[in-house]
């Protein structure tokens, strides 16, 4: 291995959280459960324009799945599959965290794994928490993952915000329990004055000009010289999606801005940077872990 040609050598993590329109948090007070399965599903053909437009430059990418979404879309999960990508857990019906206690929280993620599995008939080493709810209150959740035998969690953002985060936890990936390989792969965060900002997707991505972004990733390659961990959802590219007239204001103006700049947006990201499925990255993360600790 020669000298790091710069930002473009290292291969970043992009993953797509897997839930519909209707199964955001922000929506939560609004839907109930129970009406999801009368509601118009977008997810297929939402997901299926996502991965042509990986294609196009040959990304690899993570699934993350709700249960939910796999009981009822058995063909698209073996399409992801299929073309290369890794399926991986986003619990059952997104259900956040610190909603369960440790035993309900196991049985939650048991079963949206064996959906997942079964129906696309590959191995679910990964997880990513619903809001990014794993932080200072659940870290029993890294108990249940590692005995679970899960490889790795993406499901820590480091930095405070309204909705979700655990500011104190590191900004890559690091092993929650001592003892164990389990790896937590934080979902990046940019340093703005000294301070971390989320910079890995959401309405980071979607809210502001694409510029922001691709000056993050390249910060995180070049200065920190680690791989960024980036994620969006299926209803991000969906500008014809049913509108929910009677959420919040706030959570619609976050869900329903530039929907219609998000394809455009994600192409110039593809094919900006390298990208990989997170299970790759996080058997990379280990060995670091491993050599840096020897
Ligand atoms: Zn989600």
């Amino acid at each position: 291995m020669g000298a790091p040609a710069g930002a473009s050598a290292i291969v970043n993590g992009l993953s797509v959280d897997v839930e519909d329109w209707f199964q955001v948090g922000a929506f939560e007070r609004v839907i109930d459960r129970a009406e999801w399965d009368g509601l118009t599903d977008r997810v297929d053909r939402n997901v299926r324009e996502i991965l042509d437009l990986f294609d196009e430059v040959g990304a690899k990418a993570t699934f993350f799945t709700l249960g939910w979404v796999a009981q009822r879309h058995g063909p698209l999960l073996r399409e992801i599959a299929a073309r290369g990508h890794e399926m991986a857990s986003h619990g059952w019906d997104h259900q956040r965290v610190f909603r369960f206690d440790r035993k309900s929280f196991g049985q939650d993620i048991a079963r949206a794994r064996q959906v997942i599995e079964d129906v696309s008939g590959t191995a679910v080493t990964g997880y990513r928490a619903p809001s990014f709810s794993i932080d200072q209150r659940t870290t029993w959740a890294f108990e249940e993952l590692a005995e679970q035998g899960y490889a790795y969690s993406s499901s820590v953002a480091p930095i405070a915000h309204d909705h979700y985060g655990w500011k104190e936890a590191p900004r890559f990936a690091f092993h929650p329990l001592p003892g164990s390989s389990l790896i937590e792969i934080p979902v990046t965060t940019a340093m703005l004055a000294n301070r971390r900002m989320a910079a890995g997707g959401g309405g980071f991505f979607r809210v502001l000009p694409y510029g922001f972004s691709r000056w993050a990733i390249r910060q995180v390659n070049r200065d920190d010289g680690r791989p960024a961990i980036f994620y969006f959802h299926p209803w991000e590219v969906d500008p014809d999606q049913p509108r929910v007239p009677n959420a919040p204001l706030k959570s619609r103006l976050r869900h329903y801005t530039n929907l219609s700049r998000m394809a455009p947006k994600l192409r110039r990201l593809v094919r900006d940077f390298a990208w990989g499925r997170m299970d790759d990255l996080a058997e990379q993360e280990l060995m670091r872990l491993q050599a840096a600790s020897a």
